[in-house]
């Protein structure tokens, strides 16, 4: 099928490479040139596990283009997605100018279109918005009708940076919101060869799964970093408690790795759009919202045990090994790392920091840390984990002072260890 996808950043260039993968003709689109070039030169514009090569094939056999002409793009699609980014508002909603802007930009080319054409929200938006703002936009800009003359379906998408290709590739379920079945034929054709359950249902009730999805791993995470806390504080070990608590399929092992909170550019931007949409409606979420509370404490606990180690954080140099929001990627994006080392500073410590990928991301924001390799920043007066990465088991941390946010069994070798919600 011939597909376009619109926004080219860490969902939609996946998208692009997983459809292109399956032999459908896909074009991705991006507003930045610099990123266009990039994918056409067959390099991933940021780091994802087996991106790189999946690009690099794809656009080797023709099967994926990027481009910056939107409307050569839609006018050469039959399934045209929509996967720019929807950022926070200061007030927690979310920022639709991207999502709009593609909306008009699609509604031009639909005009002169005469075959039919489907318009899927991928993005993450809060539910009502493709009915009442995305279809409308379309409308007014092609003349058209949605659900006569052009279709259009909701799709969120489900896969998790650091594992994006393979989430993408092998989803636990595919969620199809339908504004009418002909719409929702046409995209569950392009998912005909991915093997998992395709649900179809209504545009607002796709937008909500999303939220509902990840609103509740987000409050699995603080739960069970309070149950860390508590424990912590109890001398019990959290991670043997998960272990048994997660063998109870209604429970799940997943998701109850307590640590130093959760980040990422999605987490904490869909719970705070799903606490103001309910605000709106008059409806406050108390668990959600208390939920957001713990993560937000969660980093600085770090800083708490790290004074209790050193004392004083004026003058001293401190190390922090890890600073993408997980392993896998290069995303900073609302990182623990980012509260931590902004903390630390203020504070007045002299930071030393590494990370496998993120270092040149994270540069941009605090331009003053010494960004060194794993074992200089291990010579620090003591050292912070904010990161799993695999790697970090590997290093030797025998004779350093080390607070570890991220249960690195390694780490416990050292005499001077503490965890954040363990000994
Ligand atoms: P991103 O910021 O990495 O990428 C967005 C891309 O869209 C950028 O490259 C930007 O240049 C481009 N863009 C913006 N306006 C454009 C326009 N008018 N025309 C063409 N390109 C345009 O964002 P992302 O992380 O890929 O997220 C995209 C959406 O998917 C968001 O709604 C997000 O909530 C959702 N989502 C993200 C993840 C994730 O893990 N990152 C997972 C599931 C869903």
């Amino acid at each position: 099928m011939e597909v376009c996808v619109i926004g080219s950043g860490y969902v939609g260039l996946t998208v692009s490479v997983g459809f292109a993968s399956k032999g459908n003709s896909v074009t991705s689109v991006d507003v930045d040139e610099e990123i266009v070039e990039k994918i056409n030169s067959g390099n991933a514009p940021f780091f994802e596990e087996s991106l790189d090569e999946m690009l690099e094939d794809t656009t080797d056999e023709g099967l994926l283009r990027a481009t910056t002409d939107l409307k050569d793009a839609v006018g050469n699609s039959s399934i045209i997605f929509v996967t720019v980014g929807t950022p926070s508002k200061e007030d927690g909603t979310i920022d639709l100018s991207s999502v709009k802007k593609s909306a008009e930009e699609i509604g031009q080319p639909l005009r002169k279109k005469d075959d039919y054409s489907v318009v899927v929200v991928k993005s993450t938006v809060v539910p009502g918005t493709t009915e009442e703002t995305v279809i409308p936009i379309l409308e007014e800009e092609s003349g058209k009708r949605a659900g006569e003359d052009f279709g259009v379906c909701m799709n969120p998408e489900f896969l998790r940076e650091g594992r994006a290709v393979s989430d993408f590739l092998n989803p636990d379920r595919i969620v199809i919101g339908e504004y009418d079945e002909q719409s929702g034929d046409l995209l569950s054709e392009l998912y005909e060869d991915f093997d998992a359950p395709v649900l179809k249902m209504d545009l607002s009730s796709a937008e909500m799964v999303k939220y509902a999805s990840n609103s509740f791993l987000a409050t699995k995470i603080s739960f069970i970093n309070e149950i860390g806390n508590i424990c912590k504080e109890l001398g019990i070990d959290v991670y043997d408690v998960a272990e048994a608590m997660g063998y109870d399929e209604r429970i799940s092992e997943r998701f109850l790795r307590a640590g130093a909170g959760y980040g990422g550019s999605c987490f904490r931007k869909d719970v705070g759009a799903l606490i103001k949409s309910a605000e709106d409606i008059g409806y406050p979420l108390k668990l959600i919202k208390a939920g957001v509370k713990v993560n937000e404490r969660q980093p600085l606990k770090m800083l708490d045990l790290l004074e209790k180690h050193v004392g004083d954080l004026q003058g001293r140099e401190i190390g922090v090994l890890g600073l993408s929001f997980k392993p896998g990627t290069d995303d900073i994006r609302n990182s623990p790392s980012l509260r931590v080392v902004g903390e630390l500073l203020k504070r007045g410590a002299s930071v030393k920091a590494y990370d496998p990928k993120a270092m040149e991301n994270f540069k941009e924001v605090y331009p003053e840390v010494d960004y060194c390799d794993p074992e200089e920043v291990l010579n620090s007066e003591a050292t912070l984990i904010m990161t799993d990465w695999g790697e970090f088991e590997e290093l030797d941390y025998r004779g350093k002072v080390i607070i570890d946010g991220r249960r690195i069994e390694k780490a416990k070798e050292t005499e001077t260890y503490e965890g954040i919600c363990w000994s």
